[in-house]
């Protein structure tokens, strides 16, 4: 890879966070805090911690903060839930300049106290904000009072927003997940052909059509890390004989500790496109070495695959020529959009991430071809600049990006928590080709200056 010339970055501190795959052989540099004054793209260490707790359906979600950091992620999640709606709740105890003088640890008791004898929850998350950790509130000590008082499980999240960067939200939150699913003196007997699916979190129920073709694989889901997951079912997450990642860069950390404490092997797997699901239930399959169950798992990948493929290879055609432009939360979802936009004929012609990881921007590298421009923690001027001089038709990306996008004319697609449509598994590839059909021959297009 190149390094992009110094004097062709806005900000010189950013100038090895971003490179045009090329002839030179150049280490991107990832992974880092953002640099002060760069407007990152990135969330923060609390809506890390969030976006992956959220799901856990039956539990109480309470902020310790301000409320601007409860709305924030209010009611804007497309994961869903077979059962309890309580997750849908933010609950806050809404610190005010009083509070913040004097400490927020009886408000947060209080709120507590109010929430279990109204909801009856045996679970409650509280998150940490900036404030929080500012004015040094003990979330532990008041955390441990309210279990003994409640006899129910509160657990702590220590996420206050500028301790590090969403990834370290990612660590908090499986922090709290251990917590919670830690045995004690109970004894753990292993299931058979159960396995835990680790960093998806049901946005629009993918995780419930991948439980789906391992059933028919005949493999079962113990639970899933935290899709449609409840307090119970979670407790059981030791059980299971295998533990399979979908969203690395927030489920590697739980995956790697489940291994040292419980002796889970893991394998990461990724469900995004025709090529990497058929990989993926094939690598499970392996994983059993059971003949039953790869008879099962090759003709799941035959019959889908023959009802789906020649939908998705159809859209060819009317995307020729088209380049795409591509940031993502995590390099597992960035290098399977390179392969899925292959699928369908597109170019990645600029892609970049918020959390990815050395191991992955290498494979990054391998995949996109010369000219490419990749880049870690982009701000949106980086975006605009890249997107404009590689003539990207289309911005894959969340909820931040997608006025970037629009502001700029081109096609938008999100592939973020807020969506309410699958791209999971043989299904989600035919809405993906679909979503990129209408978005990028929209007639609107032509209307743009
Ligand atoms: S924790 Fe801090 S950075 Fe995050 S939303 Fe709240 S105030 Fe903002």
């Amino acid at each position: 890879m190149a390094a992009i010339p110094l004097n062709d970055v806005e900000i010189k501190e950013r100038e090895k966070s971003i490179v045009i795959k090329g002839k030179q052989k150049k280490q991107l540099i990832c992974d880092t805090e953002s640099i002060a004054g760069c407007v990152s793209q990135r969330a923060c260490v609390y809506c890390g911690a969030r976006v992956v707790l959220n799901p856990v359906t039956d539990a109480v979600h309470l902020v310790h903060g301000p409320i601007g950091c409860a709305s924030y992620t209010w009611d804007i999640r497309g994961s869903l839930s077979s059962g309890s709606e309580l997750y849908r709740n933010s609950f806050s105890t809404d610190l005010k300049e009083e509070d913040v003088i004097f400490g927020g640890e009886k408000k947060l008791a209080s709120a507590i106290d109010q929430l279990v004898e109204k909801y009856r929850a045996e679970l409650v998350f509280v998150y940490s904000t900036c404030i929080v950790g500012v004015i040094g509130d003990d979330l532990e000590a008041v955390c441990k009072a309210a279990a003994q008082k409640h006899g129910i499980e509160v657990i702590p999240v220590q996420s206050s927003g500028f301790i590090g960067n969403k990834a370290a939200g990612y660590r908090a939150a499986c922090d709290a997940l251990l917590r919670l699913i830690k045995p004690g003196g109970r004894q753990v007997k292993k299931r058979e052909k159960c396995i835990n699916y680790l960093g998806d979190f049901n946005l629009a129920g993918e995780a419930w059509i991948i439980r789906n073709y391992l059933r028919q694989m005949g493999v079962e889901v113990n639970v899933t890390f935290t899709g449609d997951s409840r307090y119970t079912a979670l407790k059981k997450a030791p059980e299971a004989c295998l533990n399979i990642i979908q969203c690395a860069g927030s489920m590697n950390y739980l995956a790697s500790k489940m291994k040292e404490l419980f002796d889970i092997p893991y394998i990461n797997v990724s469900f995004l496109g025709l090529e990497d699901t058929a990989d993926s239930l094939r690598r499970i399959a392996e994983f059993f070495n059971d003949s039953e169950i790869t008879r099962r798992t090759e003709e799941l990948i035959r019959s889908e695959s023959a009802r789906v493929k020649l939908i998705v290879e159809g859209y060819r055609e009317k995307f020729r020529g088209k380049k795409a432009a591509v940031y993502v939360g995590g390099g597992f979802k960035a290098i399977s959009l390179i392969k899925q936009f292959r699928e369908i004929g597109i170019e990645v012609v600029m892609i970049g991430t918020q959390t990815g990881r050395k191991d992955e921007y290498e494979t990054i590298n391998e995949l996109v071809n010369d000219g490419t421009v990749v880049l870690d923690d982009a701000n949106p001027t980086e975006l605009e600049r890249f997107m404009t001089e590689k003539g990207a038709h289309l911005l894959v990306g969340g909820v931040k990006e997608r006025p970037l996008a629009y502001k700029l004319g081109v096609a938008f697609i999100d592939h973020n928590h807020d969506r309410k449509h699958p791209l999971s598994g043989f299904v989600g590839a035919v809405n993906f080709a679909e979503e990129v059909y209408s978005t990028l021959c929209s007639p609107v297009w032509k209307y743009v200056r």
